[in-house]
């Protein structure tokens, strides 16, 4: 398979036990929605998100009483977290001491200098790394000036001053993100920032939107970026329950060949062939084989005859026909089922292939 050509090498941080960047494969984030004070429903999102793959996960701290609820999520979770701190210092010192694995700050909203400074003496002494999460819209005044607006530049100036003030305090374990709701200022910004420096840095497309909107943006910038070589960890923005961000994270990153976890599902888009109701059963076979870990090609196609040829590098596959359905392996036929038992058929075998159980 072609893969991404060059990768750019960044200097490798660790957030918790995870690598990020060097030569550390491309890590999934994804952050809660959850009132963090619930610290029962925090667990249980941040426990799904960690089966879904997700392999940091970022909390919004907003306040006194959720430093005191990350200290008790910490205890009970294993995946690294990242305490999500904005304009209050106290509240990033109060995350270190919870035990966070990372803190995401923008130094532009934490107020003062000498603030940002007792932050970054904190975090190098607890050897816990910073984001700096630059966002088009928080530049700075003087940046929006002299560049005349939120652009592509502004947001790398801005990064560098930020970088700056972390380094006077000798803390280097950082990774960066610049973060625009459009997508190709994102792009520009994020190649102007890996031009000049070997920092870490961290991918997303901020408010990307809802659903298909929200995914096409985020994979589109994501993506022309991962394909150039840029970016240690991404994040798929949508408008919806973070788990939907996870299949789309790991799509980018199979379809751009650089992690392979999971089912890579294939299934034709329908013609006046289909003989079956194809579009419920890829989506029933998509949600119930979302925790399988192993890479595996997995297809579902419309009909019988020109199925398994089209779905030939599938590993396993199901194609429907009048009442009766077929199961195929590398585009050969292995079995004719009656209709009803092909998808309970689908998954035994996906289980059998895995080794993983598939509820
Ligand atoms: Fe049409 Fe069959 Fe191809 Fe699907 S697999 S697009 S139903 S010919």
């Amino acid at each position: 398979m072609e893969t991404v050509r060059r990768r750019r090498i960044s200097r490798q941080i660790h957030v918790g036990n995870v690598p990020v960047g060097g030569t550390a494969p491309v890590v999934v984030q994804s952050m809660t929605n959850t009132d963090t004070r619930d610290v029962v429903a925090t667990v249980a999102q941040i426990q799904r998100l960690h089966r879904a793959g997700c392999e940091i996960v970022r909390v919004a701290v907003p306040s006194r009483e959720a430093v005191d609820a990350l200290a008790r999520i910490k205890k009970a979770v294993t995946v690294p977290i990242i305490a999500d701190i904005h304009f209050d210092f106290r509240l990033a010192l109060g995350a270190l001491r919870a035990g966070a694995d990372g803190l995401r700050i923008n130094p532009g909203n934490i107020g003062d200098e000498d603030k940002v400074r007792r932050v970054a003496r904190e975090a190098r002494e607890r050897g816990v790394p910073i984001r700096i999460g630059v966002n088009s819209g928080s530049v700075e005044k003087d940046l929006l000036a002299t560049h005349g607006g939120p652009t592509a530049e502004a947001m790398v100036e801005s990064a560098l001053r930020h970088m700056g003030l972390l380094e006077e305090c000798g803390l280097k374990d950082f990774k960066v993100s610049l973060k625009s709701s459009d997508v190709l200022t994102t792009v520009e910004a994020y190649r102007g920032l890996a031009a000049k420096s070997d920092v870490p840095l961290h991918l997303g497309v901020t408010e990307a939107g809802p659903g298909v909107l929200g995914a096409v943006k985020s994979s589109l910038g994501i993506g022309l970026l991962l394909a150039e070589g840029i970016g240690d960890t991404i994040r798929v923005s949508v408008t919806a329950d973070p788990e939907e961000e996870l299949p789309i994270a790991y799509g980018i990153l199979r379809s751009l060949g650089l992690r392979h976890r999971g089912v890579d599902l294939i299934s034709c888009p329908t013609c006046g062939r289909t003989e079956w109701n194809l579009m419920e059963v890829a989506q029933e076979v998509e949600r119930r084989l979302r925790a399988v870990v192993t890479p595996i090609k997995v297809a579902v196609m419309g009909c019988a005859v020109n199925g398994p040829g089209e779905a030939r590098e599938a590993d396993v596959g199901i194609a429907g026909g009048r009442g009766q359905g077929i199961l195929f392996k590398k585009g050969k036929l292995v079995e004719k089922l009656p209709q009803e038992k092909i998808l309970e058929r689908l998954l035994q075998e996906v289980q059998a292939m895995t080794g993983e159980r598939i509820l």
